[in-house]
């Protein structure tokens, strides 16, 4: 069993995802987008502990949140990105490029590699590489609940840019080929932007997809 709160955050309505073991109480942050107080305050109000911060990956966007998330949490949960994206995060994620500072929090000590199985009490997350939108972009599917996090690879309707730093739209297609429409059609889409989707509706639907 999972729950899963979702709080849209920032100065491009990022989602962030608060997903909770209610066994234990036991809450990871995917992608702590900003106001990380309030993402505490969200975990907090419902008895959770944060235990750790998964990023999909380094964009500002999915980060801002990450230093007031730690600092608000004792122990300070670990943050966790794939090694591709580590430059794109020492750069602040992009944000200088906006013409922003940001603080992008703890350094990253959880290296995610695609295979990897991540556990939020009992549940298990496979950890899937999807590049394109940034070298490093990453997925979590927990097939026992039929749910993916995909950050920005994609959207209800659309998919992840791929003119920023990193990014490669040939690539970004094939690893939605590869590592999303290759799950089950009924497979909950939960992405970094805009609405919740599922696998079997952008199969059919996406314009980027459909021939
Ligand atoms: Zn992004
Ligand atoms: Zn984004």
């Amino acid at each position: 069993m999972l729950s899963i709160v979702t709080l849209t955050l920032g100065p491009v309505q990022t989602n962030t995802y608060i997903v909770a073991d209610p066994g234990t109480g036991e809450a990871i942050v995917i992608d702590p987008a900003a106001r990380g107080d309030l993402i505490v305050d969200e975990a907090e109000k419902r008895g959770w502990r944060i235990s750790s911060i998964w990023l999909t990956h380094a964009h500002f966007d999915h980060l801002a949140g990450a230093g007031a998330v730690a600092d608000r949490c004792t122990p300070s949960p670990p943050v966790a990105l794939h090694s591709a994206d580590y430059s794109l995060w020492r750069f602040q994620g992009g944000a200088p490029l906006f013409g922003m500072q940001i603080d992008p929090g703890p350094e990253p000590t959880i290296n995610l590699v695609h295979g990897q199985i991540l556990f939020l009490g009992n549940n298990k997350f496979e950890v899937r590489h999807a590049p394109g939108h940034t070298q490093g972009h990453v997925i979590f599917y927990c097939s026992d609940e039929k749910v993916l996090f995909c950050g920005d690879v994609i959207f209800n309707g659309s998919i992840g840019r791929t003119d920023l730093p990193g990014g490669d739209f040939d690539t970004l297609i094939e690893s939605i080929h590869a590592q999303i429409l290759t799950l089950p059609d009924e497979t909950r889409v939960l992405s970094g932007h805009g609405p919740e989707t599922t696998v079997g509706e952008e199969c059919r639907t996406n314009p980027f997809l459909v021939k």
